[in-house]
């Protein structure tokens, strides 16, 4: 247990101790358990932990049917697909994981012969999955289900129109935490949740209207407590009464982009940015990013501006194009995709680059990768 507040970059340590009490204290429950891999950490490796799911998962599967899984990465849909199997209410849940590529219109006959009652994963990736369903597959659909991701009015109005009988659903989790809110209440707006019994959430050095960084307090397994985790999150606590009972809720504003920023169906790495920029050292000396994402008639659009300073003070047209260009072929958003090969693929718009005539302020609490919420 530790006072002060744990950093992102801190966490392994409780990551590793999750793995350390697992295998060293027997004998175990195993179906009550996964193991899970985070993405993005500030050294570029992933973190490995323990879930024990009696503290950590999300009410969000109870009584799934037939699971149409629209995460990012491997790891993510195999540890979801755990999950619903384990002790999560829906034992016998069928589960077919996508992946982004899968996204054809092949892809259509698999909705139709699956036949889905509930998608889950990234918005963006579902908003995809969604211009494959016909009428007939979308009118089954009972409910969309999300973890911790905003969803824009804009798309609310794509999916209703797609999945006219479905619910949606959010509840607010983190990888290296789990399960931070109760399974929706109904009366609360889609950014707002209750908090989950047995966590505590403060918001350090509030502004004026509240808003700050989430700092999370739970147990996630019966040896092991997180105290104050700065979990990158930005929020707001409401102390209104809801027609459910409860007397608070949580408002997530956005996240603050510790390590990275997911947008679009892709993962921002801060660390990616601080290698390209460095690649175009010679163009500009600091940076600051901002990135975005538009619901279009046919999908979800990300966008990326790109404030640079030049000590210098030199800047003509021609060097914003120059910097454009190659940063967006010096910057990978996936694994093996850059900036360009998205923007040329309709899944990004093209970077915009603006200058910035004063030096960027450096203080402590700076973030040279934020996100702007629709
Ligand atoms: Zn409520």
């Amino acid at each position: 247990m530790v006072s002060e507040v744990v950093e992102r970059k801190e966490f392994k340590a409780v990551a590793d101790a999750t793995l350390s009490d697992f295998f060293t204290r027997t004998p175990r429950d195993a179906d009550s358990y996964c193991l899970r891999m985070t993405s993005g950490t500030t050294d570029g490796l992933p973190l490995f932990l323990v879930w024990d799911n009696r503290f950590t998962a999300h009410g969000l599967f109870a009584g799934a049917d037939r699971v149409l899984m629209c995460t990012g990465s491997l790891a993510a849909r195999l540890g979801n697909a755990l999950l619903l199997r384990n002790g999560m209410g829906a034992e016998k849940a069928r589960v077919l994981c996508a992946d982004i590529q899968d996204m054809m219109p092949e892809f259509s006959a698999l909705m139709d012969d699956f036949k889905p009652t509930e998608l889950y994963g990234f918005s963006s990736f579902v908003r995809r999955a969604a211009a494959f369903c016909s009428p007939e597959t979308g009118a089954r659909v009972r409910a969309l289900l999300f973890a911790s991701e905003p969803v824009s009015p804009a798309l609310q109005n794509v999916f209703e129109s797609v999945f006219p009988n479905a619910l949606l659903k959010l509840v607010y989790h983190t990888n290296e935490t789990g399960a931070l809110s109760r399974p929706p209440c109904g009366h609360l707006p889609l950014d707002s949740y209750h908090v989950l019994d047995g966590v505590d959430v403060a918001i350090d050095d509030p502004d004026e209207t509240g808003a700050g960084d989430i700092l999370v307090s739970k147990r996630i397994s019966p040896n092991i407590v997180v105290e104050k985790y700065r979990i990158g999150d930005i929020g707001r606590i409401h102390h209104d009464p809801c027609p459910c009972g409860e007397t608070s809720s949580l408002q997530l504003l956005g996240r603050r982009g510790y390590d990275y920023i997911r947008i679009a169906g892709t993962t921002l790495l801060q660390k990616e940015f601080e290698r390209a920029a460095e690649a175009l050292n010679d163009l500009f000396d600091d940076y600051r990013a901002e990135a975005s994402s538009q619901v279009t008639d046919s999908a979800v659009v990300g966008a990326i501006v790109l404030r640079v300073h030049r000590k210098d003070g030199m800047w003509s047209e021609a060097l914003a194009r120059e910097i454009a260009r190659r940063f967006s072929a010096e910057l990978f958003l996936t694994q093996t995709k850059t900036l360009d090969d998205l923007v040329r693929a309709g899944a990004f718009s093209p970077l915009v680059v603006e200058r910035a005539s004063e030096p960027f302020q450096v203080k402590l609490k700076e973030l040279k990768l934020t996100q702007r919420k629709d």
